[in-house]
């Protein structure tokens, strides 16, 4: 294992990436989930590596479709497992919602493993691993069309912590909600899902279990109305226009012409 000093300057996200490392040396993260991690940090990188109000907007609009949700379900990948299994748990427990393993490269092995480390985070019920991925999302050619008939089939809001832009459209065309985090907000799983936040899993993960708690005090109407406001288009575009922003600043406090 890699010592990383707490003083260097991005200690942090040295530290997932070893997380993220660690989890494909146990065989239960893909090596595509590795190169997945490196384009995050490199958004991350670009909006600051801190949680922006964009994605504090689509966190509230997502705790509120998870309230109001009839079936909701969080999917957990290799990356997630990693990086995130306590918020998973907190979150399946505080809104109540379903927890479900689904991976782009199913192996059984992998979706055991996933699955005994979120029981080891307190999880009393898996969904999707072996057998009980029985269902099938329609048009969807990677292993991944597999789901749990229990879980992601029947579900009407799906949290996809860091998915993949074909399922999400798949899963969009079923007529599911879908509620994404992802630091990319150009990628096909930002642009088609419902709600996107784009903020790093693990700063977004434990900010969400705190909405859900705080708005569980609200009635069902005063959700609806968070809900009806959002508008996941004009976050993208906040997003975007954030970056573009900074990057502007920071060209301009390193022109020499600028002194
Ligand atoms: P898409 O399939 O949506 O077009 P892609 O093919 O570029 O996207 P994938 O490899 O399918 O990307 O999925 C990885 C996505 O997850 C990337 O968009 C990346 O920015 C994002 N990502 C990776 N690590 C994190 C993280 N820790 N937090 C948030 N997002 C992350
Ligand atoms: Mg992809």
């Amino acid at each position: 294992n890699a010592v990383i000093p707490p003083t260097h300057p991005r200690y942090r996200s040295l530290l997932e990436r070893e997380k993220v490392v660690e989890g494909a040396k146990e065989g239960y993260v893909a090596l595509q989930g590795l190169i997945a991690q490196g384009r995050g940090e490199c958004f991350d990188y670009l909006i600051g590596e801190e949680t922006q109000s964009f994605a504090m907007k689509a966190m509230e609009a997502a705790a509120a479709a998870l309230l109001l949700a009839k079936h909701p379900v969080i999917s957990v990948n290799g990356n997630v497992a990693a990086l995130t299994p306590r918020e998973v748990v907190q979150l399946a427990e505080a809104v109540p919602a379903l927890i479900e393993v689904n991976l782009f490269y199913r192996t059984r092995e992998r979706e055991e493993k996933i699955a005994e480390i979120l029981r080891r985070h307190g999880a009393v019920k898996v969904l999707g691993v072996g057998e009980d991925a029985s269902c099938t999302i329609p048009e969807l050619f990677s292993e991944r069309r597999r789901v749990s008939c229990e879980g992601i089939y029947k579900a009407d809001v799906v949290l996809v912590p860091l998915e993949d832009g074909d399922r999400t459209e798949a899963l969009r065309r079923m007529g599911k909600t879908v509620i994404a985090i992802d630091l990319n907000p150009l990628s096909r799983t930002a642009q088609a899902a419902s709600i996107t936040i784009v903020d790093n899993v693990t700063r977004a993960m434990p900010k969400l279990v705190e909405a859900v708690k705080a708005m569980k005090a609200l009635d069902r109407g005063q959700l609806a109305q968070i809900l009806e406001r959002y508008d996941n288009k004009k976050t993208l575009a906040d997003a975007l226009r954030h970056i573009l922003k900074r990057l502007e600043q920071l060209a301009n406090s390193l022109d020499p012409r600028n002194a």
